[in-house]
């Protein structure tokens, strides 16, 4: 009776096994890539030619000293699209350690994804071990250093395996081709080549699972499809509007780094819609975001896609761009906003509220975006030129003329009176921002005598409003609020 019952419960739990197993392996729709398609050399485009000589060299030099070697991602993709890569990326099977043995100028960084960088004065080539799967680290003994967070976000991605694996934890089909300095052959494991010719983002797996592990993956989704004008393909767009709230997870350093890839790379206006489409954008600039969903700005939405389309006009043009002067841009109207309501709320005067107003709104932002310190000095710089901008008599114009961020802060001013004057709400204050804005435009071109008569007329032009200031007993005005 016992033997009996026992060999019940052992079917039971047989059957148990047999059943959860099936549910886990259809539950994680994880591709398993055993046989890649193989480009011979006269299939592709790829050539020695098209790569730059530091990665042949760490290729080379991989290959030589006993280890597997690949070009990987961008550098094959962009190639095969007929561009010339932002950068080189290099998988193999050497473990960081041992790369850096080869490598003299090798540094390894990163903690979540730990990586080799060889450094080749301003060029970086990043090489990165391959990566293998979490969930069967164990059995197949390999160095398991990964966790992952309640919402299945991956912390560590340190666990090393083989090239298939490797391709099956890359984001998208097109980033997971392979080229060899050896064979010269492209390693194509999930038809990578057929979507890049077919213009599709396709995440690789099951697309929930891989946006829970690295919520910036659908960041990179909207930048891919920006930057090589691809659609994104169904099943990889599907959920993202409602796993948007995942992005709430990224450490304000790294949004950074995606700030700057989104925005300073020529397609900041493109991206800026297309995020705000999916409800991204608000991880990014959530005062932002809200002001523009109440619409309580009339300028706000127009300014800071004009301040886009000339950063990306820089950018295309090969001209010298700050990420602080999108920052400044962007933050302005919710500056202006807190700026008015320090005034009607507090009997703060108005350059101290617009120090208040600084240190709110700053704080407020950093927790979504880390931006490093010296943006935020130029930021401020470019506000408090605002009103610098607006105070010509006298000695003062000379002086904001040698400020070290005139230029900067010209230009915003430019901004500016383009979009208010467009706006033409107050006919009064448009037209003092046109005239202010060509009065520095002459005013830093002219000679010493000429500029001189310009300050004369300001402040001939001036003297009876400064009268009226004065009978109001108004102090100084708030950066920007005089213009
Ligand atoms: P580009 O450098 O032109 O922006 P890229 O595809 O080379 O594009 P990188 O950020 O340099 O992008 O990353 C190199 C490769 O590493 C990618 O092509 C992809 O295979 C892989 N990768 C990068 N980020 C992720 C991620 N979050 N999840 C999975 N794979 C990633
Ligand atoms: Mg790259």
């Amino acid at each position: 009776m016992i033997k009996l019952g026992s060999t019940i419960i052992k079917s039971v739990i047989n059957l148990c096994k047999k059943v959860l197993g099936k549910t886990r392996k259809s539950q994680s729709k994880q591709p398993s890539f055993d046989e890649p398609k193989i480009l011979s050399r006269d299939q592709h485009p790829v050539s020695r030619k098209s790569i730059s000589h530091n990665a042949l060299k760490v290729l080379y030099r991989l290959n030589s000293g006993g280890y597997d070697a690949y070009l990987v991602g961008g550098g094959v993709r962009d190639i095969l699209l007929g561009l010339e890569p932002k950068d080189f990326d290099i998988a193999t099977n050497a473990t960081p350690e041992q790369i850096k043995s080869l490598f003299r100028n090798c540094r390894l960084i990163g903690r979540r994804f730990r990586l080799a960088h060889i450094v080749f004065g301003r060029e970086i080539i990043e090489v990165a071990t391959f990566r293998g799967h979490h969930e069967n680290s164990e059995e197949k003994n390999c160095q398991k250093t990964s966790k992952q967070s309640e919402d299945g976000m991956l912390l560590r991605d340190n666990i090393y395996g083989n090239i298939e694996e490797d391709a099956e934890r890359r984001d998208f089909t097109i980033n997971a081709l392979y080229y060899s300095a050896k064979d010269f052959k492209v390693y194509d494991f999930a038809n990578g080549v057929a979507d890049v010719y077919a213009k599709q983002i396709r995440l690789i797996g099951d697309p929930e699972t891989r946006y829970r592990e690295d919520p910036v993956r659908m960041l990179r989704a909207i930048r891919f499809a920006t930057k090589l004008d691809m659609n994104i393909q169904a099943d990889t767009k599907a959920p993202i509007k409602e796993l948007a709230p995942l992005m709430a997870n990224i450490p304000p350093a790294r949004l950074f780094e995606e700030f700057l890839k989104l925005f300073m790379s020529g397609k900041a206006l493109d991206n800026f819609h297309q995020l705000r489409d999916y409800n991204l954008f608000q991880y990014f600039f959530p005062a932002v975001d809200q002001q523009l969903n109440q619409q309580s700005q009339v300028y706000l939405a127009d300014f800071i896609c004009l301040a886009m389309k000339n950063t990306d006009h820089r950018v295309n043009t090969d001209q010298r761009v700050t990420p602080a002067f999108l920052f400044a841009a962007m933050l302005w109207y919710p500056m202006q906003e807190q700026i008015q309501r320090l005034n009607s709320d507090t009997q703060l005067t108005p350059q101290d509220a617009f120090f208040a107003a600084l240190s709110e709104i700053m704080s407020e932002q950093q927790r979504s975006i880390a931006i490093p310190k010296r943006f935020q000095a130029v930021m401020k710089d470019i506000w408090i030129l605002q009103d610098k901008l607006s105070r010509r008599e006298g000695k003062r114009a000379f002086k904001t003329l040698e400020h070290p961020k005139f230029r900067a802060g010209y230009d915003f001013l430019l901004l500016r009176a383009e979009i208010e004057s467009a706006g033409n709400q107050d006919a009064e204050k448009t037209s003092s921002l046109q005239e202010l804005a060509k009065w520095w435009g002459d005013f830093q071109h002219s000679n010493a005598e000429t500029q001189q008569v310009m300050i004369k007329s300001v402040g001939q032009s001036r003297s009876g409003s400064r009268r009226t200031t004065r009978k109001r007993r108004k102090p100084r005005a708030a950066a920007g609020n005089e213009a």
